[in-house]
């Protein structure tokens, strides 16, 4: 078995996710308008009152999509499609599912975007950029390289005040922090089931009834029409099955995660020379994100792998070409150090043995990738 450090990236699913996905495989079209089609849809009206319940929103405010991609995409170019204003503001810590929309925003639909500027810590401090109107605002709850936790309530008071809607990226947070949707105000948000122990490919937008987002792909006019395209039934079902585990656990996992995530940290601070902890609180409870200047980061994954230990650099590798993240980038990491990022990230199957045996290597492995860093 492979000790497994990636759950930032996507989490085993959850049992009972499984076992309600199989139960729902043969559901048919919600939409019919005959029996099997009545049953589809209870099973779907079902999971969505369950969803709308453990997140503080109404069931009409939940869209299923396929991926949390989806929901981005739909959350920040279907409120700035539905607004009359040109402007965007934005964080340049973004994942890329909301920071290439805004970008092509910018580039094909004529939008200026103000960025939210991010500390050296990874979080966003400096909101003045909301202080005027803007067609949306978009920011992310957490990080998925750092897990740094962004004051998302401070950002949708002060863009309210102004009348700006937002979206919220809180892919990374469900299960890990409360969700309230409708006390927190924002106007859309975005979330993926297979990082809470759902099935992949299974996506949730919450969308407030008014503005709605302009729909991004046109069709049939399912969900109101904000999403058109016949709703996969078993994975909402299942979607909404992981969530609740996910939320009833969280309270019991968060206190495990945080445990075990500040054995390891400590003790690879303690068995590597010349290591920089990147992961500052406000943090997530399961996200370890290292920097050893002078390492190569692709080479520390490949070395881990060969010994069944499964981590990642934190950042998507654009076009094949290595290059260093754009969050680090943000934070004002020099290249040599942000070249060496490691993130290691915990979830519900961690065991200290996985921790115990990644400190038994990682110095080693640092020391060699150094080497091949060069640096
Ligand atoms: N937003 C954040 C913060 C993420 O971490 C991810 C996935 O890594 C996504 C969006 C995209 O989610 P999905 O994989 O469901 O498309």
């Amino acid at each position: 078995m492979a000790h497994y450090f990636d759950h930032a990236a996507t989490t085993p699913m959850r049992q009972v996710a499984i076992d309600t996905w199989v139960e729902h495989t043969q559901a048919l079209n919600p939409g019919g308008q005959y029996t099997s089609g009545r049953k589809a849809n209870a099973v779907l009206s079902e999971a969505r009152e369950q969803i709308a319940e453990l997140l503080g929103a109404e069931p009409i405010e939940v869209v299923f999509t396929a991926s949390g991609t989806e929901a981005d995409n739909i959350g920040v170019r279907g409120l700035y499609r539905a607004s009359s204003l040109n402007r965007v503001v934005s964080t340049e810590i973004e994942h890329p599912a909301v920071l290439e929309t805004v970008k092509s925003l910018a580039a094909i639909e004529g939008a200026h975007v103000d960025y939210l500027p991010a500390t050296a810590t990874g979080h966003v401090s400096d909101l003045a950029a909301l202080d005027s109107p803007a067609a949306v605002a978009t920011c992310m709850w957490a990080n998925n390289e750092t897990g740094a936790i962004q004051p998302v309530d401070r950002i949708v008071a002060k863009a309210n005040e102004q009348g700006t809607p937002v979206h919220i990226d809180a892919v990374q947070v469900v299960g890990r922090v409360p969700i309230n949707f409708g006390e927190l105000g924002a106007t859309t948000m975005a979330m993926s089931a297979h990082k809470f122990g759902g099935p992949r490919s299974a996506g949730i937008l919450l969308a407030k009834r008014s503005p709605v987002p302009e729909a991004v792909i046109l069709g049939g006019g399912q969900q109101r029409g904000i999403r058109s395209g016949t709703v996969d039934v078993a994975s909402a079902a299942a979607t909404a099955a992981a969530l609740s585990e996910a939320v009833t656990e969280m309270d019991q996992e968060v206190v495990l995660l945080r445990e075990l995530r500040d054995d390891l940290v400590a003790r690879v601070r303690a068995k590597v020379d010349d290591v920089i902890v990147t992961t500052t609180e406000p943090a997530l409870p399961g996200h370890a994100h290292f920097m050893f200047p002078g390492a190569s980061g692709e080479s520390m994954i490949m070395l881990l792998d060969s010994l069944g230990i499964e981590a990642s650099t934190g950042s998507a590798c654009h076009s094949g070409v290595n290059r260093m993240s754009h969050v680090l980038d943000a934070m004002g990491v020099d290249e040599r150090t942000g070249m060496g990022a490691l993130r290691l990230t915990l979830g519900r199957t961690t065991t200290s043995a996985d921790v115990e045996f990644l400190i038994e290597n990682i110095a080693e492995v640092v020391r060699k990738a150094r080497i091949a860093g060069g640096l």
